[in-house]
């Protein structure tokens, strides 16, 4: 008889990942390399040095090592909070009455509540041993900023974090979260920066903009001796450090001989889905085994299924490097009414181009459904969803369903990013009724790409 499966997997410590997982080395097309912005030529090791820290300058440009070793300070920080467990959704599969067999893998169980703090410690401790003085960054719902102070504290580094206007206002327990930590916390755009004060020239009274923040936050620690620029999603290294979420999930059904036919995970910028999904993706690009890969992202804020493929910058002042990535402009913002995050206008380039190689799947989701599966699922599995991972519940409810119609037993794997304790605002819209769908017309994202920089 095949061993039972308990509800909740949790590894060993020493079964826990000592080394990350590099999927572009198993890449046969790479993902394309970030430009300067400055040149439109391939940035250097040196260039990408005086922004990021030195170490994850070199993890940014690494396209050869599949495994890199995680620091001993990195793994023992992560067993603070690690292993996420691995959760068997019994009482779902039953509510939904499927034959599919659904598992997730929960990245709520820390105080910043998601999958950030796992990048947030690589990021601090490189910067940390670099000798720098502090980090600066951007946060848009909070989770990352919160990540990034809670990791900062344990270092004793400086943390400066602009956190995007309109969420400064309606979240001010996140931001006080993160002042509990240490960080200093200034609502974006700000009169502290040039480029702040230009974006409240041109428009007075914008409630802010990730893109935005990036722009400040970068020339904060450009400006400032001692710092370097920090991010939790869309670039390469994340993804790496983000592959701790795959490498114990493919450790834990190995152990166990469940085999996922479908991978899920909601994409903001990518580094969760990444990170989840790249042990996996490894073993099909080297042939070992075949997966479906699938993408979920708002309606709203649709990179992968109604962007294009192109060079794109990475923050509204144009200061970062450029990426190529599935993108839908960097002028574009998710309407007013959009409440669920994933509001990042591009996706990571190691995910654009495994998407664009046809390796894996996308899809979009409207934000009331996304709701209603929350609530089911807050109901049913007891907790209660970031909204954000709510779209890869969304999707993985979907395939259940299919799995009812046909009779067929797939076994699905979604990632449940986290919990959405500080989403109340979007919840209670929804109790209240009040939750509508926004889905930009063809017109305004070709009025968007329209401005995409000419790169060939
Ligand atoms: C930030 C965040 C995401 C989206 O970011 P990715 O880089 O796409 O993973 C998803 N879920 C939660 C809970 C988050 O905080």
């Amino acid at each position: 008889m095949a061993q039972e499966i308990p509800y909740k997997i949790y590894l060993e410590e020493s079964e826990l990942p000592t080394q990350w997982y590099n999927v572009r080395a198993d890449m046969k097309n790479k993902p394309a390399p970030l430009l300067n912005p400055g040149t439109l030529q391939p940035a250097t090791l040196d260039e990408l040095s005086q922004v990021f820290c030195r170490e994850l300058a070199e993890q940014e440009l690494n396209t050869t090592d599949a495994y890199i070793d995680i620091p001993e300070e990195i793994q023992s920080f992560y067993k603070m909070y690690r292993p996420a467990p691995l959760v068997r959704a019994y009482c779902l599969e039953k509510a939904l009455g499927t034959p599919a067999k659904i598992y997730y893998k929960f990245e709520g169980n820390n105080t910043s509540g998601s999958h950030k703090l796992n990048s947030a410690i690589a990021q601090a401790y490189y910067a940390k041993k670099q000798g720098l003085r502090g980090v600066t960054t951007e946060t848009g719902a909070g989770q990352w900023g919160t990540a990034l102070s809670m990791a900062c504290a344990y270092f004793g580094l400086d943390c400066k974090v602009f956190m995007v206007k309109v969420s400064y206002e309606q979240k001010p327990f996140r931001r006080e979260v993160m002042r509990t930590y240490g960080a200093n916390v200034t609502p974006s755009p700000s009169e502290t920066t040039a480029i702040g004060r230009k974006i409240l020239e041109e428009f007075p009274g914008t409630t802010g903009s990730l893109g935005c923040a990036i722009s400040e936050a970068v020339e904060v620690a450009v400006g400032t001796e001692g710092y370097r620029y920090v991010l939790g999603s869309v670039l390469n290294q994340v993804l790496l450090h983000q592959s701790v979420i795959g490498l114990e999930s493919m450790a834990a059904c190995d152990k166990y001989g469940i085999v996922p036919d479908i991978i899920i995970g909601c994409a903001g910028g990518g580094s969760n889905l990444g990170g989840l999904i790249s042990p996996f993706m490894g073993r099909k690009l080297r042939g070992e085994a075949d997966y479906r890969f699938i993408a979920v992202e708002p309606a709203s804020c649709p990179s992968l299924t109604r962007g294009k493929y192109a060079y794109d910058f990475c923050d509204t002042g144009k200061v970062c490097p450029l990426a190529k990535m599935y993108t839908l402009g960097s002028g574009f913002i998710p309407s007013a009414n959009h409440a669920g995050g994933l509001r990042y206008h591009g996706m990571s380039s190691t995910v654009s181009q495994l998407y664009d190689d046809g390796l894996m799947e996308a899809r979009s989701v409207e934000q009331t459904a996304v709701f209603e599966a929350a609530t089911k699922f807050a109901r049913i599995e007891g907790i209660l969803p970031a909204p954000e991972s709510s779209h890869a519940i969304r999707v993985a409810m979907d395939e259940a369903l299919k799995c009812k119609e046909t009779g067929e037993e797939k076994t699905i794997l979604f990632g449940l990013t986290g919990t959405g304790y500080f989403d109340m605002v979007a919840y209670q819209k929804f109790n209240d009724g009040q939750m509508s769908d926004y889905i930009p017309t063809d017109a305004e994202i070709a009025a968007s790409l329209a401005k995409l920089p000419q790169v060939d």
